[in-house]
């Protein structure tokens, strides 16, 4: 069996960071390679997001310097996790393992050992876990350890503290291309694939250059598509919550009308008051989550294309000696 890996890795207006990201994963998958765990057709591939900065020519450069970089330039910006997919099901045929991971090196690369370790003794999925976040701030800490938490209890089930650092084999990623959604929530597909997984730990550094790409509000519509694409708890939570309003409201009946028998209605404005704007806060709230999974159903009925390659650069070949290599 020969162990090509192909890193993936989405980019968006990363021009700041990426001339080092490429010489540190060079050099991190050079030595892989002389350690031969890893093949000399393994490649770098960067995703070009749609950029509005120089990334894809900085992408296009490395290729055209050195053979081990490749690239995909989308036809837009598609989101990460688009990106993403787009990254996994362009290289699958090439490689016999991939991993995937962000362009700003947060996660710690040299976990990179760990799991194509664990890929050698026949592991399938590979999941990269962060087992502190001292260095990000209190608010990103609270906020993400928040996401995921939400996210289990409402039943979308995710790894804990698990973000899309992961090795995949081949054979998963020919599983996760028969999931044909157009809402794609990878962190909660890939459990779902099956086959043997393992987890490795890696402590989670600081982005060392540009800003996050991902602020609060960006997170939290991630939370919802997340949830609404993995489950449909919201929405027996309402008919729960419709029910106990019922109840409540058999109890009002009859307390009115002992009211009204006993002579004493003219009190309550306030009462009224409160539960008008309660009660319609909740329609609202409740006809929103409908329309949220609606809106959802209208997409996947519709099943347009998840992301548009514009251009593919790779040099799968070996053999060409003056560009380069490990
Ligand atoms: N990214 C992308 N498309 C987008 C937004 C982000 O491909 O629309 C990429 C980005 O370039 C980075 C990764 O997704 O490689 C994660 O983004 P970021 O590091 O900004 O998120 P954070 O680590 O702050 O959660
Ligand atoms: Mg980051």
């Amino acid at each position: 069996m020969e162990n090509i890996l192909y890193l993936v890795i989405p980019c968006y207006n990363e021009e700041a960071v990426l001339p080092e990201t490429a010489a540190r994963l060079h050099k991190k998958m050079g030595d892989l390679v002389r350690q031969g765990k890893i093949d000399k057709k393994s490649r770098i591939i960067f995703v070009n997001d749609g950029s509005e900065d120089r990334t894809w020519e900085l992408i296009c450069g490395l290729h055209q310097k050195d053979k081990v970089f490749g690239g995909i330039n989308l036809s837009r910006n598609r989101g990460h996790q688009n990106a993403l997919l787009a990254g996994l099901m362009t290289v699958k045929e090439y490689a016999d393992m991939v991993i995937s991971m962000d362009a700003d090196l947060q996660d710690d690369i040299n976990a990179m050992d760990a799991m194509v370790e664990k890929y050698l003794n026949g592991t399938d999925i590979v999941y990269g876990v962060r087992s502190s976040r001292e260095r990000d701030s209190f608010f990103k800490k609270a906020t993400a350890e928040g996401f995921y938490k939400a996210m289990n209890a409402m039943g979308a089930n995710t790894v804990f503290n698990h973000a899309d650092y992961r090795l995949m084999s081949r054979r998963a990623l020919e599983g996760l291309s028969q999931y044909g959604e157009v809402n794609l929530f990878l962190r909660g597909i890939v459990p779902m694939i099956g086959y043997s997984t393992d987890v490795v730990y890696y402590e989670r550094g600081e982005r060392f250059a540009g800003e996050s790409k991902y602020p609060l509000g960006k997170m939290l519509s991630f939370a919802v598509e997340g949830i609404t694409s993995l489950s449909t708890k919201p929405i027996r939570m309402i008919t729960g919550l419709g029910f106990f309003i019922f109840i409540v409201s058999i109890g009002m009946l009859i307390y009115s009308l002992v009211r009204h028998f006993t002579g004493a209605t003219i009190v309550g404005w306030t009462t009224l008051m409160v539960s008008v704007w309660a009660i319609g806060g909740l329609i609202l709230l409740s006809l929103g989550v409908v329309g949220e999974y609606i809106g959802k159903i209208y997409l996947e009925t519709k099943a347009r294309p998840r992301f548009i390659m514009e251009q593919f650069l790779n040099d799968e070949e070996n053999d060409e000696e003056e560009r380069n290599g490990w």
